[in-house]
């Protein structure tokens, strides 16, 4: 039976994407999900996990918003940089412009409701790019990154150091410094007007950014989905989440 007291956990959307079946009886077929770790995590922090499939068209988009409390958005393909004014270069990944067009539009619908937004490795990219930000294509444009982004070890495990800014939110989860999983070849360069960079590795790369004027969007670059199972302060970023999503109810 379900009581009023489960009704009231509240609806976390996770953005989805989109995998093309590589075999089986349906080769080249679209099939549209998320990792389960992101369901996994919204569950085990008390929240109710629905996944948001990748649409176009913005009154889709917008319902989707109405109809959930907290949003996280997803990891995935690179951002087209020519939505930041640059050119691909020779080391740029693999884009999905329909899913950077419905990414952007989500994020910007669910911030102005004012409801709390948790991006996730691409998610900071496309929240900082949404707001006007710019990327770099490879870590190693970056003059003086010296630290393995994309580690080698599993899912699981904290490979490298990110220094948290004082006064931030990132800093009453995570606390002052942390060592985060690292799967990323690109990173946040020209940070958005309106943001604020809240966390940073060794190497001066950007690992967390925060919007100024609200309470609760926060980017980071590593992935907490991966790591909470064994990590509890990783867990603790998505139990924040849903603590903001149910004061909003
Ligand atoms: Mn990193």
């Amino acid at each position: 039976m379900v009581t009023e007291m489960d009704r009231r956990n509240p609806i976390i959307g996770i953005s989805g994407n989109i995998i093309i079946d590589q075999g089986g009886i349906f080769p080249g077929y679209e099939r549209a999900y998320v990792n389960n770790n992101y369901i996994h995590s919204v569950v085990r922090a008390g929240g109710v996990p629905v996944i948001l499939p990748v649409v176009t068209d913005h009154k889709i988009i917008y319902q989707q918003v109405e109809n959930i409390d907290g949003l996280i958005v997803s990891g995935g393909q690179d951002v087209n940089p020519l939505l930041y004014g640059e050119e691909p270069e020779t080391k740029q990944g693999g884009i999905f412009p329909e899913r950077d067009e419905f990414d952007q539009l989500l994020i910007k619908t669910t911030i102005e409701a004012g409801k709390p937004v948790l991006a996730i490795c691409r998610g900071i990219q496309i929240l900082n790019v949404a707001y006007g930000g710019t990327l770099y294509q490879d870590v190693s444009n970056k003059e003086g990154a010296f630290v393995k982004h994309e580690q080698a070890g599993g899912p699981s495990y904290a490979t490298h150091t990110i220094q948290i800014e004082k006064g931030s939110l990132l800093e009453t989860i995570l606390g002052s410094e942390c060592r985060t999983n690292s799967f990323h070849h690109q990173a946040v360069k020209d940070i958005a007007p309106g943001f604020k960079v809240t966390a940073t590795a060794k190497d001066g790369i950007v690992e967390a950014i925060e919007k100024e004027d609200a309470y609760f969007v926060l980017g980071v670059q590593f992935h907490p989905e991966m790591m909470a199972e064994k990590h509890e302060n990783m867990m603790n970023l998505f139990k924040a989440l849903i603590n903001v999503a149910k004061k909003l109810e």
